[in-house]
C-alpha cells in the first residue's frame, strides 16, 4: 500500500473561507463545516471516521486547498468569502484539483470587494483587523468573478511558489524576501485581475 508522504517542507495552494466576526476578532471558517482556523497556530485536519492521523488515501478527509486560483475563484469566490494561498504540510495526499493535508496556516489573504463592503461579516478597517489577528498579509481584490475579474494562472503560481519559497527568510525578517513576495503579489493584483 502506498503510504501518504509526510513533508517536511511546506507546499503552497489556494482555498476559500467564510469570514465570521467574533468578540476576538475576525476568524476564517472552512465553508464546508463549521470549523475555524485558529490565529497564530496551526490548523489540524480532524477525520469523523477516525482517520488517525488524517487525511488518509480511502477517506476524503483533510484541509484542502486547490493548485489554480483562477479555478477556485470561478467556483467558489462569493460575496463574504476571503481567497488566500496556504502553506500545507504534514500527511499531504493530491486531490483532483490540488491537495489536502494534515496541516495548514495562510499565508496571503486577499479580501474580495463584497467582502470589503459587506459590513455584516467585515466592518471598516477590517483588512488590517484580519492582518493583525492572523499575522498575514491582506490584499484587498480589485474585483470579484461577478465584475468579471479573474486572477492570472501563472502569475498566481508565482504567488504560490514565492509565498513558500521565501517563508523562513520573511519569518527571518529577510527584507529581500519580502520584496520578492511583495512584488509577485503586486504583479498578480496589478495586472491581471
Ligand atoms: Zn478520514
Amino acid at each position: 500500500m502506498t503510504s501518504v508522504p509526510d513533508l517536511a517542507e511546506p507546499v503552497a495552494a489556494w482555498r476559500v473561507w467564510n469570514l465570521v466576526e467574533t468578540p476576538d476578532g475576525p476568524l476564517l471558517v472552512s465553508p464546508v463545516r463549521p470549523v475555524f482556523w485558529p490565529p497564530r497556530r496551526s490548523m489540524t485536519a480532524t477525520c469523523h471516521r477516525g482517520c488517525a492521523p488524517p487525511p488518509s488515501l480511502r477517506c476524503r478527509c483533510g484541509l484542502y486547498a486547490m493548485d489554480e486560483l483562477p479555478r477556485l475563484y470561478r467556483e467558489s469566490a462569493g460575496a463574504g468569502r476571503v481567497v488566500g494561498c496556504t502553506a500545507l504540510w504534514g500527511r499531504v495526499v493530491e486531490h483532483a484539483h490540488g491537495v489536502r493535508a494534515q496541516f495548514a496556516y495562510p499565508l496571503l489573504l486577499f479580501l474580495l470587494p463584497e467582502t470589503r463592503s459587506g459590513s455584516r461579516t467585515l466592518g471598516s478597517g477590517g483588512a488590517r483587523r484580519l492582518k493583525q489577528h492572523y499575522r498575514v498579509p491582506v490584499v484587498v481584490a480589485p474585483g470579484s468573478s461577478a465584475d468579471g475579474y479573474f486572477p492570472d494562472d501563472r502569475l498566481a503560481g508565482a504567488v504560490a511558489e514565492e509565498a513558500v519559497r521565501g517563508l523562513a527568510g520573511r519569518r527571518a525578517g529577510d527584507h529581500t524576501a519580502h520584496a520578492r513576495f511583495a512584488d509577485a503579489v503586486e504583479d498578480l493584483v496589478g495586472r491581471s485581475w
